[in-house]
């Protein structure tokens, strides 16, 4: 299978690298599980605003992050399976795709990013073609076989939910069985 992976919140832990430098700066104290809408704008002290946007777009914002649990381990094994991964963000950041190559998810580490084969950058997520897409945000997986990687900002939804990436192989397995 063609396996479409989203980077932030399922492979790379950005909120939490976020809310430490805002907690820092505002002198609040959020915490991850307080971040139960996907518009973080809100939850913030209101002086900040859309302005905690400024930090998910800081290039120095990705040497913080450290990566989800299991996430490495998972796309390793799901590529020994046979599929092929490939990354799937809205955001083109070349600071994140470093995050990646320098943690050794990506099969090409030799070029520059630009070059990255397994990234691929699209806001709309339905536009590129999957077997599968693992997200965090519901609205990516419209139009997708998708699976929602359960975080405290996407609980209302009713869609395919994993709560970690042995759930996403689970059901990778469900839906294509080894046959040796
Ligand atoms: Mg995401």
């Amino acid at each position: 299978m063609r396996i479409l992976v989203d980077i932030d919140g399922v492979c790379l832990d950005l909120c939490s690298a976020v809310l430490d430098v805002y907690n820092q700066e505002w002198k609040d104290s959020l915490k991850y599980e307080n971040i139960t809408k996907y518009d973080m704008s809100v939850l913030v002290h209101h002086a900040c605003g859309r302005d905690v946007y400024g930090y998910f777009e800081g290039d120095n914002i990705y040497d913080k992050v450290n990566i989800i649990k299991g996430s490495l381990d998972g796309v390793i094994r799901l590529r020994g399976r046979g599929h092929e991964v490939v990354f799937v963000t809205s955001g083109l950041f070349p600071a994140k795709v470093r995050a990646l190559q320098k943690r050794a998810f990506l099969l090409d580490m030799k070029g520059d990013y630009h070059y990255a084969k397994d990234v691929i950058v699209a806001h709309d997520k339905s536009m590129i073609r999957g077997d599968l897409l693992v997200d965090d945000k519901p609205e990516n997986l419209i139009g997708h076989v998708g699976l929602l990687f359960d975080k405290p900002w996407n609980r209302e939804s009713t869609l395919p939910r994993v709560y970690d990436w042995q759930g996403v192989l689970k059901k990778v397995e469900e839906m294509c069985p080894r046959t040796s």
